[in-house]
């Protein structure tokens, strides 16, 4: 297919010596008599203009006192190699078109604070660290849907509004369904389970909906989620599938993300470490690593943040727990032959203290202990009618997981608040812009 885009400051190594015309908007303007420099930005890179004044007319020149930060303009000139420049090419400039003078822009490349950058998102998200952070999003997403879609998964949208709270209604959102109330969907695993059994490897992706109403660095209230569920699958080969899955991930941003990383000052070498096989272990063993490092921690209990630092602390790679007291894990998970007080689930840490990115495990899949199990939980048994149908019509072993973009994001960028990893975050205090 011919492309229909026109020359950007990615291609610039394209056009040396050649004429072009880029659009953007000024970045930055330093001037210094008879000639002067526009950085420009495009969205793909910065590129500096330099604007001499024997070289173009004099209203062109003049440009120089009113073209302000941010002001959209098309500039026409030639490409120069020139390793002191960013990105290593300058643009001799022969003209500029203005579109329009951008009135003063409120985001100077001195320091800001957290909640003015957060409130001004719809224009931070132009500044290059941002940007570089949204892109590393991209291509994350990209490498999830390459990784399923080259494996044979097909896509499946799960709903996002659903009639009925599945792990408790405590961190649901409720909204007016005509004269009924319906919830914003936390996870489209139920779905993709009856997906499996119609296409034995599916995956769901969409935004997942919690309201968390606790302010951490790693929880948003509307983030994505990528849920693959396999059919004819047991535990082990599920944390086969999610370690090659995240190892693609980290692959794929190592090699298309260069720059991008570097602007972000990513410690690269800790990403190359990430291959495969992750080390696994289970819930007990986990327990152990903090009871050696003298945490005073509850048998039976959930990690927290602080513990799954600790805990990755140990390893260069994501580790995966699994074998949970069955307590603390959803009803539909398959408990453990061997020990019924073990539910088949897992966690996969990230290294560097960035916490919980994934979790799944294999599901519950004869009809009459799912049905002893939403009694358990005191779950409404008429809801999962549909759900249980699946255990009645050629049932087998199925599992999966939820792969948290945001979080993914978080990690791979080496930044320190998942606020920045989607465009415009939702949290308990901010639902705006
Ligand atoms: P946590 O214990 O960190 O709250 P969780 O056990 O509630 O996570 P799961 O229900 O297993 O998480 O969801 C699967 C994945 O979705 C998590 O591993 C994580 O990557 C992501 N995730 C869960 N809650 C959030 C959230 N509030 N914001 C962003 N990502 C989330
Ligand atoms: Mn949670």
């Amino acid at each position: 297919m011919e492309k229909l885009t026109k020359t950007t400051i990615s291609q610039l190594k394209n056009f040396v010596d050649k004429t072009v015309t880029i659009d953007g908007w000024v970045y930055n303007k330093r001037v210094s008599g008879k000639i002067w420099f526009l950085l420009l930005r495009d969205g793909t890179g910065l590129a500096q203009c330099v604007i001499v004044k024997s070289e173009v007319d004099s209203e062109n020149f003049e440009l120089k006192n009113i073209l302000s930060q941010e002001s959209s303009v098309s500039i026409t000139g030639t490409v120069r190699k020139d390793d002191r420049s960013v990105g290593g090419f300058e643009i001799g400039v022969q003209s500029i078109l203005v579109h329009q003078i951008a009135d003063e822009y409120p985001i100077s490349p001195k320091e800001h604070g957290t909640d003015f950058l957060m409130n001004n998102r719809h224009l931070w998200m132009r500044s290059r660290k941002q940007n570089a952070i949204l892109k590393i999003r991209h291509h994350v997403i990209k490498a999830c849907r390459d990784f399923f879609d080259s494996n044979d998964f097909v896509l499946m949208d799960s709903p996002i509004l659903t009639a009925n709270a599945v792990e408790g209604t405590s961190d649901l959102f409720e909204v007016g369904y005509f004269n009924r109330s319906a919830f914003l969907t936390q996870s489209g695993q139920l779905y993709g389970e009856a997906g499996a059994m119609a296409f034995k490897k599916i995956y769901c992706f969409g935004p997942t909906f919690r309201a968390e109403k606790s302010k951490t660095r790693r929880h948003l209230t509307e983030f994505w989620m990528v849920e693959p569920e396999i059919a004819y699958c047991d535990l082990d080969e599920n944390m086969t599938w999610a370690e090659k899955f995240v190892e693609y991930i980290v692959s794929h941003c190592i090699e298309n993300c260069k720059a991008e990383l570097d602007i972000l000052e990513r410690d690269i070498s800790k990403l190359e470490k990430i291959k495969t096989p992750f080390p696994r272990i289970t819930y007990d063993e986990a327990v152990k690593i903090l009871e050696k490092k003298g945490v005073d921690f509850q048998y039976g209990s959930d990690f927290g943040g602080t513990d799954e630092t600790l805990i990755s602390e140990e390893y260069d790679c994501p580790v995966m727990i699994h074998r949970w007291p069955a307590e603390i894990k959803a009803f539909y998970m398959k408990r453990d032959k061997q020990n019924e007080n073990l539910a088949l689930g897992v966690d996969m840490l990230a290294p560097e203290g960035y916490g919980e990115i994934i979790g799944g495990g294999q599901r519950e899949d004869e009809h009459d202990i799912l049905v002893e199990r939403i009694n358990e939980h005191k779950l409404p048994i008429d809801v999962f009618g549909w759900y249980l149908d699946l255990r009645k019509y050629g049932s087998v072993p199925h599992s999966g997981f939820g792969l948290g973009i945001e979080r993914a994001v978080t990690w791979i960028s080496g930044i320190r608040h998942i606020r920045q990893t989607i465009p415009f975050p939702r949290t308990l205090t901010r639902l705006e812009p």
